[in-house]
């Protein structure tokens, strides 16, 4: 049986774009109800992120135009990713799956098809895989593979050359609605939650109209709050930098003593070296200790769940409450 699929994009100042992308969307969800892959009662659907332009007033005529596109409009500019949390929980309320996108269609809507197969395959996650980013900048091609590598090293697991481009099940909405944390990374999140899950390869393009809203002040921004939202990491950093400079101490108080009994020194030279050192690993340490159990608190905080069930082999019948 075909199913109903929402294709969340989130907009902000996309004035210029939308009426590009609209009718390319329009245009692939057409064909996909057309061959009876999805059902009619699928959606396009446009979160404005408090666009100061004129973006808002564009979704409500393309509403107006055809049902295919609906809207959902906040109450003012939240940022990427909360927009797009806010469409995909209104979407999960009406789809068997939403698909998110970035407006500027730089993700390659033709993967859409090879998402909905893989779905209708019985997959829950489907991630689109950038495997040519030869249209992006030397720059931010490098400063976003180093990004997903600092990543990975700090054990905050996310797919490599993946964004916000992917096909989430309804389950796999409900899941993520488990996830209460406000600091949100949709792409390290989406990996915790689990079920089944696959990539889907495209090229990715360059931006035709608007400019990109992520300048690099925004992108590190970005980067930081990925990685502080992760992982403790950092914190058990400064514990083991602690650990490593007291070490160096004792190696320098030997070498100390040794310059004091062969009457290197001036007076006080010894003892200050020594001291310098040994205190400045010490605090460090200690820092990195009360930094571990502010990580457990950190954790603690954010409640996020700490299992959801994909599915209960029993025969026996359950017993009403
Ligand atoms: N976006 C948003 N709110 C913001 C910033 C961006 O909803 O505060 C949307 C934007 O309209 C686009 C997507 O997020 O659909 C990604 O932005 P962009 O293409 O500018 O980022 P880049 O591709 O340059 O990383
Ligand atoms: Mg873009």
């Amino acid at each position: 049986m075909a199913k109903t699929i929402y294709i969340v994009v989130p907009c902000y100042d996309e004035e210029e774009m939308l009426p590009i992308s609209a009718p390319q969307l329009l245009d692939k969800l057409m064909s996909l109800i057309h061959s009876s892959q999805i059902t009619d009662q699928s959606r396009i659907m446009f979160v404005n992120d408090g666009s100061g332009d004129q973006t808002w007033s564009l979704i409500q005529q393309l509403h107006s135009q055809d049902s295919h596109y609906s809207g959902v409009n906040l109450s003012r500019n939240r940022g990427h990713q909360n927009a797009l949390l806010a469409g995909l929980m209104t979407a999960a309320e009406y789809c068997d799956a939403a698909i998110s996108i970035d407006a500027d269609l730089q993700d390659d809507i033709n993967a859409i098809d090879d998402m909905v197969t893989k779905f209708n395959d019985g997959y829950d996650i489907v991630y689109g895989v950038r495997s040519d980013r030869t249209s992006d900048t030397f720059f931010k091609r490098f400063t976003a593979q180093s990004f997903y590598r600092v990543m990975n090293m700090l054990g905050a697991k996310t797919i490599f050359n993946h964004a916000d481009f992917r096909l989430m099940s309804r389950r796999v909405l409900a899941g993520l609605a488990e996830f209460p944390e406000v600091n949100l990374f949709l792409r390290g999140i989406i990996p915790m939650i689990g079920f089944k899950s696959t990539t889907t390869e495209y090229a990715r393009k360059e931006r035709i109209a608007g400019e990109s809203k992520y300048p690099l002040r925004k992108m590190i921004g970005f980067a930081l709050e990925g990685i502080t939202s992760l992982s403790t990491v950092p914190l058990r950093l400064i514990t083991y930098l602690g650990g490593f400079i007291f070490s160096i101490s004792v190696v320098f108080a030997i070498y100390t003593l040794v310059q004091h009994a062969l009457n290197h020194t001036i007076s006080g030279w010894s003892s200050l070296m020594i001291s310098l050192w040994a205190i400045g690993g010490l605090v460090m340490f200690s820092l990195g200790v009360v930094g571990e159990y502010i990580g457990k608190i950190y954790l603690e905080t954010k409640k996020r769940p700490r299992y959801l069930i994909e599915s209960v082999l029993n025969d026996t019948e359950q017993k009403k409450l």
